[in-house]
């Protein structure tokens, strides 16, 4: 059946499992196509997201080209990163592409509202339980609000892969991310800082409506050990670097509460689980030191938009599709998931960052060079 006309009610030839950053951009793309979308958002929009929300200026024409005002929206350019050690040195270097601030809430439902305006289907506040195939060899998605029948299901859904996706629990050191969007003056509009405590770190850049978002990343080690009481576990092992006490000392805090997410791993995971197509964290997430996970998400949704429409106009298979868009995953992500994953063993630690910090101050070719690793080119 040809794409643009399999529209009967609950029936698309694409369905989206997650309304973040690769979901949403890859159902505009493919509403731009004239592909007729459908994409389904467990939460209802706008929402807040655990996120540094720090974007790589590598999307910046992406979201323009798709139709963001974003030269509109009078967003913080920021070219300028200092990074902390807990003793209370700061390392400041220049960021060659630099990025921008917008926080995921206006982000998010900027998209969603360019989505629908493209024609594309949303259901949020609806939660896919389920995908299988059925016995004509298409797709079930099984939702809060019904079962949808498509040719392609692409899950979407971000860090945490849904039950029904029957993934390996890992085992490895898991992490908890926080983040509260606060007033403050010291830091510079162009300036992302990053500083260290022991166990993790915390960002903190400016974002859109004269706010600054602080969010950090904690081993669980961290609040196990403080009785799990974030405060405590803030005052006794964030304030330990001179910087983080004086933010969160002398700050407004803008929520009632913190946003907290836990169990948070850093893994490559797979392109293709039967019968879904994954991109987003979903397919691999970057540790948020790199500050390019929302770019490398938007770039997956570029690459599977561009595959898409040839696979159902008749050009290749569904197996051609799948070793297509593994080889493109590998090609555009490889290097900087494993820069990242790396680079992860200097951060968070007392002596070592403090040491690895004032090397790089000696050497900024290198600190260049590995600030370029994890960051890709405008796409
Ligand atoms: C602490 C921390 C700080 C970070 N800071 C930065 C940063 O500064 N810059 C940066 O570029 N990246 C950062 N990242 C990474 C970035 O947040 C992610 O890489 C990015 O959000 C991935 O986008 P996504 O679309 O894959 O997933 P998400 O944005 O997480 O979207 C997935 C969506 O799917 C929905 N969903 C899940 N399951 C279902 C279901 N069953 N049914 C329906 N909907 C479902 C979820 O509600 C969610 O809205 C950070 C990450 C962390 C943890």
């Amino acid at each position: 059946m040809k794409y643009s006309c399999m529209q009967h009610k609950n029936k698309y030839p694409c369905a989206i499992v997650g309304g973040g950053l690769a979901g949403l951009c890859l159902a505009i793309q493919l509403a731009d196509k004239g592909i007729k979308v459908v994409l389904f958002e467990k939460n209802t929009f706008p929402f807040h997201k655990v996120c540094g929300e720090y974007i790589s200026m590598e999307s910046w024409d992406f979201l323009c080209t798709m139709g963001l005002p974003l030269q509109e929206l009078n967003l913080p350019k920021i070219n300028q990163l200092g990074i902390s050690s807990q003793k209370g040195f700061m390392l400041n270097t220049h960021l060659p592409l630099g990025g921008f601030g917008m926080s995921r809430f206006s982000l998010d439902n900027c998209l969603c509202e360019l989505a629908k305006k493209k024609g594309v289907a949303i259901y949020d506040n609806c939660k896919v339980f389920d995908v299988k195939k059925n016995n004509k060899n298409e797709s079930e998605v099984h939702t809060s609000k019904g079962i949808y029948t498509t040719r392609i299901v692409c899950g979407a859904y971000g860090k945490y892969s849904p039950s029904f996706m029957k993934e390996e629990k890992n085992k490895s050191l898991n992490y908890i991310g926080v983040k509260y969007h606060i007033n403050t003056k010291k830091i510079p509009d162009n300036k992302i800082e990053l500083h260290n405590f022991k166990g993790g770190y915390c960002g903190i850049s400016k974002v859109d409506k004269e706010t600054h978002c602080l969010c950090y990343l904690t081993d669980s080690t961290n609040l196990k050990n403080n009785a799990n009481d974030l405060k405590k576990m803030e005052q006794n092992v964030l304030y330990k670097n001179p910087f983080l006490e004086s933010y969160f000392t002398q700050s407004t805090f803008l929520f009632n509460a913190p946003l907290i997410i836990s169990n948070i791993y850093f893994t490559k995971k797979n392109t293709y689980q039967n019968p879904l197509f994954l991109l987003g964290d979903a397919a691999g997430s970057i540790t948020p030191l790199c500050g390019n996970g929302m770019s490398m998400a938007m770039r997956a949704s570029k690459i599977m938009a561009s595959l898409l429409p040839q696979y159902f106009d008749g050009a290749f298979s569904e197996e051609a599709l799948q070793k297509q868009y593994h080889a493109l995953w590998n090609q555009n992500f490889n290097t900087r998931i494993t820069a990242g994953y790396y680079l992860q063993f200097l951060f968070g630690k007392n002596n070592t960052t403090h040491y690895a910090l004032q090397v790089l101050n000696k050497t900024p070719y290198i600190t260049k060079k590995i600030i370029s690793l994890t960051h890709g080119t405008s796409f």
